[in-house]
C-alpha cells in the first residue's frame, strides 16, 4: 500500500506537532508532504529538514525568505491551499479564523479534511456545508469530543437512531468557581489547563467555556442534530471524550486517555484503524470518572454559543470573531478575564443578519463583528481606568 500523503496548515501548533508525532510513530504508512506555518521559521526548517516535505508554505514574507534559503530543494510559496494539492489527507491546525481557506480548499479539491481549526466551520458553517458534497470530500473532525461522536455514530445504521449528542467538558482550571471569585484571575491562571496542554487561545476558551460552545455549535454543523439535542456535561478527567444516546437508552461512549494523538490518528487512518496505540487506558488504575451540569451562570460564554448557533446565519462567525478579539485582549492585559463573556455579549446584542451564503460574505461579517469587539474592548478599557 503506498504511504498516505499527509499535508499539515499549522504545524508548529500543538495539533501540528502531535500530527508529526503521529506520522513519525508509523513512516511505513505516512508521508509528510506540505508543512504549513504563519511565521515560525525555525521550527519548520527543523521539521522540513526531518520530514523532507515537497513544499512548505510560510504565510509571512520576511521568515519565508529565511525558509527558502535554509531549504534548497524544498519550494517554498505563500499560498496555503496548496496542501490540498499535495495530500490525500490535509490536517487543518491552523488557528483561528485564518484557517478557512484551508477548509475551502481541501473540500473543494475533494479531498479528506482532518479539521482542527473548528473557527472555520463555526464561523463559515453555512459555507462549508455544502463544500462537503464534493465527491471524494470527507470531513474528519480532530478535536477529541468531535472524534469521539463520530466514533460512536459509526455504531448506528441510522441517523434518525439517534436521540442526542452529549459533548464532555473538562471544565477548565476554574471548575468550581463563582464569578465572583474571578473577577481577578491572571493570564497565567487561565493558561493552566488541567488536562490537556494546548496553545493559549483555545486554552483561555476552555477557561471560559467557550470553547465547548463553539464546539457545540461545531457538533450541530458536523453531525446535522439540532441543538435541542446537544447536551454538555462536566466531567473533569477528561477520558469519556463524547458520547451519542441512541432512541433506544442506549450510551456509546468512547474513551481514552488524554492525548490529542488519537484523534490525529483516526483521521489520518480513517476509515480503518491506527496501529499505534495512543491514550490507552489501564482499567484499574483508572480511579473514578465523575460528571456534572456546568454552571452556565459563571461561565456564560456556553449559553451566548447556544444562542447564537439558534440563530444562524452570521451570528456564530460574529461571536467566534468577537471571542477572538476579547481573548487577545485579555492576553495582553486590557480586560479581565470576566469581561471576555461581556465582550462576546455586547458584540452579539449588535448583530444584524448579513448574508451568509459566500465565503465573502462571512469574511465580511468577520470583519465588521471584530471592529464592534474592538470598539467594545476599547470602551472597557476606558471604563475600567
Ligand atoms: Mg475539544
Amino acid at each position: 500500500m503506498p504511504a498516505v500523503r499527509v499535508a499539515i496548515a499549522g504545524s508548529s501548533g500543538s495539533v501540528g506537532t502531535q500530527a508529526l508525532d503521529v506520522v513519525a510513530a508509523d513512516p511505513e504508512r505516512y508521508r509528510v508532504t506540505a508543512l504549513g506555518v504563519a511565521t515560525a521559521a525555525d521550527v519548520v526548517i527543523q521539521q522540513a529538514l526531518r520530514f523532507r516535505p515537497d513544499v512548505v508554505i510560510v504565510a509571512d514574507a520576511a521568515a519565508r525568505t529565511e525558509v527558502a534559503s535554509a531549504l534548497p530543494g524544498i519550494d517554498v510559496t505563500d499560498d496555503i491551499t496548496v496542501v490540498a494539492d499535495v495530500g490525500d489527507v490535509v490536517i487543518n491546525g491552523v488557528v483561528g479564523f485564518a484557517g478557512l481557506p484551508v477548509t475551502v480548499a481541501t473540500l473543494q479539491a475533494g479531498k479528506r479534511l482532518g479539521l482542527a481549526n473548528k473557527e472555520s466551520l463555526i464561523a463559515a458553517g453555512p459555507v462549508v456545508a455544502p463544500l462537503r458534497q464534493t465527491p471524494g470530500a470527507e470531513l474528519v473532525p480532530v478535536d477529541s469530543e468531535h472524534s469521539a461522536i463520530h466514533q460512536c455514530l459509526r455504531s448506528s445504521a441510522d441517523r434518525s437512531e439517534v436521540a442526542r449528542l452529549v459533548v464532555t467538558a473538562s471544565g477548565g482550571p476554574f471548575r468550581g468557581r463563582s464569578a465572583g471569585e474571578l473577577g481577578d484571575v491572571t493570564i497565567e491562571e487561565a493558561l493552566a489547563h488541567p488536562t490537556w496542554s494546548m496553545g493559549p487561545k483555545i486554552t483561555v476558551d476552555s477557561s471560559t467555556l467557550m470553547n465547548k460552545g463553539l464546539e457545540v455549535i461545531e457538533a450541530h454543523e458536523l453531525f446535522g442534530v439540532d441543538f435541542d439535542h446537544i447536551d454538555v456535561v462536566v466531567h473533569p478527567q477528561s477520558v469519556v471524550h463524547s458520547m451519542v444516546e441512541f432512541t433506544d437508552g442506549s450510551t456509546i461512549a468512547q474513551l481514552s486517555l488524554p492525548d490529542m494523538r488519537l484523534p490525529v490518528e483516526y483521521a489520518l487512518a480513517y476509515p480503518l484503524r491506527g496501529t499505534v496505540p495512543f491514550g490507552r487506558i489501564d482499567w484499574p488504575s483508572l480511579g473514578s470518572l465523575d460528571f456534572a451540569a456546568p454552571d452556565r451562570a459563571t461561565f456564560r460564554c456556553l449559553d451566548l454559543c447556544y444562542a447564537a448557533g439558534r440563530v444562524g446565519g452570521t451570528a456564530p462567525a460574529w461571536l467566534s470573531a468577537a471571542n477572538e478579539v476579547a481573548v487577545e485582549a485579555f492576553l495582553a492585559g486590557h480586560i479581565s478575564w470576566n469581561q471576555i463573556a461581556d465582550v462576546c455579549n455586547e458584540v452579539i446584542a449588535r448583530h444584524d443578519s448579513g448574508a451568509s451564503s459566500t465565503i465573502d460574505d462571512i469574511v465580511e461579517a468577520d470583519s465588521i463583528a471584530r471592529r464592534h469587539a474592538a470598539e467594545v474592548v476599547v470602551s472597557m478599557g476606558s471604563r475600567a481606568r
